[in-house]
């Protein structure tokens, strides 16, 4: 595998005509060791922020062995790039046939759910295929509905069962498995360590009134990583205050601790190098997009950092809004995005911190998205792991030190 410098470098070699992501692999590695060593606790990849095969074994490389799958399609990739991976179902909605494939034909053993129904579901499809018998071995984890009030996208309204339900679900679970966890997801990017201290608080009065033993409490993703105008307080603020409150909770002396990010781990891998096909005054038409890369910058104003990749560039910043390439009216990104106010048309941007939901949201639609991928050296655009982060002054940062 040939390995550039940077953006630099590959638009010299390639001078590419179309959108091009560039991934490094040393950013996930150095995010996965940094989770490894410092989570009290036992991390999943969460794949669907980025399925990536080459992303995928990095991080099994940097030691992580349980990957957070939520598809047959994600369980069928994931197990045929890591043979050896533990592999969660998370998804507390599954086919049955789904499920069977799952356990029957990839050794997976841990499923999530939120509803009777679901139990059920899960409980038939594992049954042993000659002789009827139920499973021994299931691993099941009871999705807690929380709050998604800190975080900027949310993740409330779908799934989790009402902290009212949870007790019986919990009793009904236990019935069928040796090992019980309770899992949540407090909504992704979630701002400040209080999202979890607020849903652990719930899983305590939950399991408190179930009283059952527990054998594992998943607090999920949420982490967050940087973004302009989104800076996070350290996350071993994060890590700190779920271990205290999971040390108070009433579970087995020897429970886990899990968690599951996929943001976190996954953001800083990639970056996307567009080029500037049209200049319209401050509106700039580039070629990915709504349907590309660039999904959340369209629909949830999510704000990428961007820079010109042109030498020649002498202006000050100007603020830019993009358009995508398709041919719709939606693919547009409001930004702003500030770059150098003589930019124009066949000039190069890199937008960072795609790794997470942007090279894994590009769709083929009106034949765009065919995004080739290269390697380079340099560090990505923003970064929370690499240890010179200046830490923001503002009201959403916590610090506990
Ligand atoms: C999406 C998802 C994750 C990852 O969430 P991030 O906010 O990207 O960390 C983890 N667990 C489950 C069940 C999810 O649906």
């Amino acid at each position: 595998m040939h390995i550039y410098p940077d953006a630099k470098a590959v638009i010299a070699a390639h001078a590419p005509d179309e959108a091009i992501i560039l991934n490094r692999p040393h950013a996930a590695m150095r995010a996965a060791r940094f989770f490894n060593a410092k989570f009290p606790g036992k991390v999943l990849y969460a794949v669907k922020a980025n399925p990536a095969p080459s992303l995928l074994r990095v991080l099994w490389e940097a030691g992580l062995t349980h990957f957070d799958v939520a598809s047959i399609a994600e369980v069928r990739l994931a197990r045929a790039e890591l043979p050896e991976a533990e592999l969660c179902f998370m998804h507390p909605i599954k086919t049955r046939r789904a499920i069977a494939e799952a356990y029957h034909q990839h050794g997976v053993r841990t499923f999530s759910l939120d509803s009777a129904e679901e139990l059920e579901k899960i409980v038939e499809a594992c049954r042993d295929l000659k002789t009827g018998e139920p499973a021994q071995d299931l691993r099941l984890c009871v999705r807690l509905r929380v709050s998604s009030e800190h975080a900027q996208l949310s993740l409330a309204s779908k799934f989790g069962c009402d902290q009212t339900e949870m007790p019986e679900l919990l009793q009904q679970a236990r019935q069928h498995c040796d090992w019980l966890g309770v899992c949540f997801h407090v909504g992704s990017q979630a701002m400040t360590p209080f999202a979890f201290v607020q849903a652990l608080d719930r899983t305590r009065a939950a399991i408190a009134e179930a009283s059952v033993v527990i054998d594992m409490i998943d607090v999920g993703g949420g982490f967050p990583s940087i973004y302009p105008g989104m800076e996070p307080p350290p996350l071993e603020d994060y890590f700190a205050l779920i271990a205290k409150h999971f040390e108070d909770l009433p579970i087995a002396y020897n429970a886990e601790l899990w968690c599951e990010p996929g943001r976190a781990l996954a953001a800083e891998y990639s970056s996307l190098v567009v080029q500037v096909d049209k200049r319209r005054g401050d509106e700039l038409f580039i070629n990915d997009g709504a349907y590309g890369a660039l999904y959340d910058a369209a629909h949830v104003d999510w704000r990428f950092p961007v820079q010109a990749l042109a030498e020649n560039l002498r202006d000050p910043m100007v603020d830019f809004s993009f358009y995508g390439p398709t041919c719709d009216d939606a693919d547009y990104m409001a930004g702003p995005f500030s770059l150098p106010g003589d930019i124009q048309a066949g000039d190069y941007i890199e937008i960072g911190m795609i790794g997470a939901y942007g090279a894994a949201m590009k769709t083929g639609f009106n034949g765009f998205g065919n995004a080739e991928e290269f390697t380079v050296a340099d560090e990505p655009m923003m970064s929370l792991f690499r240890g010179d982060r200046k830490l923001p002054q503002s009201d959403n940062v916590v610090s506990l030190r």
